[in-house]
């Protein structure tokens, strides 16, 4: 807090929170003309008609009221089995499967549910931007384990080991990741499952992205062997199914957390929205093919932008997940926030430094893919322009 200016009227707690270094250059780039935006983490497409279908539809029926507090059963039942087929986790859906607003949501209650004042989360980064804040406003501590380049940006447990004190409660994984597309393959896992239960860690996996897994099929942190009752998976409708703006997540874990998580939610928030909940109901029972057609356009166009960084100098490792490029920028001598900034007022092309996901992302910039091929076309030659101005 040193720092901080503060402000008697706004919690310490708050006044602690950084505001988002996304924030910045979204400002920036909404006041001008022209711009092609990498910036925005969220997929190009329309959320397909049959989901929106299925929700006017409820609306229709006047199903406008509160839902059951943990989200309507059929949607849990739904859930758990859409999560036992694709990634062979096993909850029950009467006492461990929570409906939420977002991934965003989930993370935030299973912080409060978990913590005490001063308990540290270990958080492996560069990671999503809402991590360390809802660690500090749960009363939380965040450390941070960076990961680099030159190992693919996945994590060893080695290094995480490192980090671990007599206050770690908790550790914050993500693969594929935001915002390096780093996947993590079952070996990976299973030395850091190992570590989990050497340590008694609580392991918080953020997999919104596992469907977008383009190389290796995804391997679920709860189905390694004991680990589901030390694990808060975390999962959510957002990018798989294209519903960003539905605001619809989930949260599996053993029935003690989960009951705390509920507790909160049911006092915040009291249920996600209802109409939502029937649109992600038709998503998991027809919605395999949409995100298969999804998936598909993604892997062409992340082929094509690690493919055209490389070819104008870049060095980019190759994203196994998610809608992120991660190429280094360390050879043209700029911090991330001066390329993005130069890139942006020069070039006119948003995307995000990557400081500000923590930890191994200085020297890099984040570039979703979720854009057109054309805009993506557009994007390499302006950033080629960039670099030959540079050098
Ligand atoms: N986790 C990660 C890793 C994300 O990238 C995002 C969205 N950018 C979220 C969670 C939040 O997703 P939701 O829309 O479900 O709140």
């Amino acid at each position: 807090m040193s720092n901080v200016k503060t402000n008697s009227r706004l919690s310490n707690r708050v006044q602690q929170i950084k505001p988002s270094g996304i924030r910045r250059f979204f400002d920036l780039a909404s006041k001008m003309d022209n711009i092609i935006s990498l910036g925005v983490g969220e997929p190009d497409f329309v959320t397909p008609w049959n989901i929106r279908e299925a929700s006017i539809s409820s609306l229709e029926r006047g199903f406008t009221a509160y839902s059951a507090n943990a989200g309507i059963i059929e949607l849990r039942r739904e859930i758990s089995s859409y999560m036992n087929k694709r990634f062979s986790v096993q909850y029950d859906p009467e006492s461990e499967v929570l409906v939420t607003v977002g991934a965003s949501e989930a993370i935030d209650i299973g912080m409060r549910a978990i913590l005490n004042e001063g308990d540290e989360v270990i958080i492996v980064e560069p990671s999503f931007v809402s991590y360390v804040p809802l660690v500090q406003m749960a009363g939380g501590v965040p450390v941070s384990v960076g990961t680099n380049n030159q190992d693919n940006f996945k994590v060893s447990a080695k290094q995480i080991e490192a980090a671990i004190t007599d206050r770690t409660k908790a550790l914050m994984l993500c693969f594929p990741n935001n915002p390096t597309g780093a996947t993590m393959s079952r070996e990976d896992m299973l030395e850091i499952a190992l570590l989990a239960e050497r340590h008694d860690l609580l392991v918080f996996s953020d997999e919104i992205y596992a469907e977008l897994s383009y190389d290796e099929k995804h391997v679920s942190f709860a189905s390694l062997p004991n680990m589901k009752d030390r694990t808060i998976l975390i999962s959510g409708f957002s990018k798989s199914f294209a519903m960003t703006g539905w605001r619809l997540g989930f949260v599996l874990a053993p029935e003690d957390l989960l009951s705390a998580m509920l507790k909160l939610h049911q006092y915040s928030l009291m249920c996600a929205p209802t109409m939502a909940q029937y649109g992600a109901l038709e998503a998991l029972k027809s919605g395999m093919d949409d995100i298969e057609r999804m998936k598909q356009s993604y892997k062409q166009r992340r082929n094509y932008v690690v493919k055209s960084f490389k070819e104008i100098g870049l060095s980019c490792h190759t994203p196994g997940g998610a809608f992120y490029a991660f190429p280094s920028i360390e050879s043209t001598g700029l911090t991330s926030e001066q390329f993005a900034e130069k890139l942006l007022l020069e070039e006119r092309v948003a995307v995000v430094p990557g400081h500000v996901f923590g930890a191994g992302g200085e020297g890099h910039i984040r570039c979703s893919y979720a854009t057109s091929m054309d805009n993506l076309e557009q994007s390499v030659e302006r950033i080629e322009r960039l670099l030959k101005k540079l050098t």
